[in-house]
């Protein structure tokens, strides 16, 4: 790998990218010929890289890009960047770049769905029903009844609010900046959030992790919450107090949790959340964006970079997100 041939780096200390390997190769013929593939191993010698020009990654190692003399594009092949950024040594001139995938963000509009339709059904009392055998119809309140908070406008945040405002509940968005949606209410920045947060019957998190995020769900937080509000976070995990969140649960204040991220992924099979009354969780599941436009988006960027454009979806490395 040494030669002068342009590469494209798939590199996780975490995650065995391999399988995404041939998926970025039909990619480079088709949209970048002469983009070489490969993927890194702990094993890789530092000389080996120097023909790398972009990375995509997740959880790269720390002080690996900054080795890279020709490094010009360092991907996330997800989401979030985080994991990225928290390399401190990172080349400043760089851009971070992350998936931005409309299917995506529908695929999270239908998980948060569920999950409003799971509490605003009483689906979690009449599960607990089923377990004693009993027959007892809930009563219903119209869906315009029940106020679902979403946290982060973004790719993700927006298509959520707007799908749950086109279902008919009352929706209301909260950002770090004014936005402008259809059908929701929106709040912005940090003196709107005990306002927004007053009268949720449920509230959903989409923000990226980044320090001002981060253990924002703290007991204060839940304090704020109305008495037998639901709580979702399909965030990152590390934005959640977890003691915090049981003391909330174990109080009879919150009323449930759909938990999807986890500060230690996978969560492991000792930990008290599993048990937990009240806590769905689920993997780490409520969207992913499919191979090929992971391979696509990021392919496409690396012949942006190569020819002396910017990279489409880069995020603002200052702001963290
Ligand atoms: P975006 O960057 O598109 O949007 C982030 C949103 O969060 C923006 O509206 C931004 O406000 C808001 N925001 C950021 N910081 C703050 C803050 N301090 N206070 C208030 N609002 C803030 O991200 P995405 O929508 O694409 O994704 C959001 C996150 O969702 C990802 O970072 C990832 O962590 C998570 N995710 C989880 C998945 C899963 O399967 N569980 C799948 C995909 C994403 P503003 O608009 O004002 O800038």
């Amino acid at each position: 790998m040494n030669d002068a041939a342009p590469t494209l780096l798939l590199c996780s200390e975490t995650d065995d990218l391999s399988g995404l390997c041939g998926e970025f190769e039909r990619a480079a013929a088709r949209d970048c010929p002469g983009l070489r593939v490969r993927c890194w191993t702990p094993d890789t010698p530092t000389t080996e890289l120097q023909s790398v020009v972009a990375i995509a990654g997740w959880f790269v190692p720390m002080g690996l890009p900054a080795r890279l003399l020709r490094l010009r594009l360092l991907a996330s092949i997800g989401a979030g960047v985080e994991h990225l950024l928290r390399d401190p040594h990172l080349p400043p001139d760089v851009p971070v770049t992350r998936i931005v995938d409309p299917a995506q963000a529908r695929g999270m509009a239908g998980y948060v769905l569920w999950a409003a339709l799971h509490f605003h059904r009483d689906l979690d009392h009449v599960l607990a029903q089923q377990v004693r055998r009993e027959w007892r119809m809930p009563s219903q309140r119209p869906v315009s009844a029940y106020r679902v908070g979403v946290m982060g406008l973004g790719a993700m945040g927006a298509e959520v609010a707007r799908t749950l405002a086109a279902h008919g509940f009352d929706v209301h968005g909260w950002a770090r900046r004014p936005a402008a949606l259809d059908g929701v209410t929106t709040w912005a920045g940090p003196q709107a959030m005990r306002p927004f947060l007053a009268e949720l019957d449920m509230v959903v998190s989409l923000l990226p992790l980044t320090p001002e995020t981060w253990g924002l769900f703290d007991a204060n937080w839940f304090a704020t919450l109305k008495p037998g509000a639901v709580f979702v976070n399909c965030g990152r995990g590390e934005q959640l107090v977890v003691p915090a969140l049981l003391d909330a649960l174990r109080s009879g204040h919150l009323r449930g949790a759909v938990l999807d991220v986890f500060e230690h992924e996978p969560l492991p099979a000792d930990d008290p959340l599993w048990a937990e009354p009240g806590v769905v969780i689920t993997p780490h599941m409520a969207s992913s964006a499919s191979a090929d436009v992971i391979a696509g988006q990021i392919v496409a960027d690396a012949a942006r970079v190569l020819v002396g454009q910017a990279p489409l979806h880069a995020v603002d490395r200052q702001r963290g997100y």
